[in-house]
């Protein structure tokens, strides 16, 4: 038996042996941590972007 610790992220019980993300049990509660997910850096990124762009055939309007 290894070590066990819980995530101060999450609470959830995770082993200290072959974790790279020690003390958090993985790398979303390492990112929560460091907080960037509160910037939104890495959470937009897996949201589809909001759609800004002119509808098609708007732009020639404007060339001629
Ligand atoms: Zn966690």
């Amino acid at each position: 038996m290894g070590k066990e610790l819980k995530c101060p992220s999450c609470k959830k019980p995770t082993s200290w042996q072959d974790n790279p993300f020690r003390p958090f049990c993985g790398e979303r509660c390492k990112l929560v941590d460091l907080g960037k997910w509160a910037d939104g850096s890495y959470a937009v990124a897996a949201e589809p972007a909001p759609s800004v762009l002119p509808e098609e055939g708007q732009g020639e309007e404007y060339l001629n």
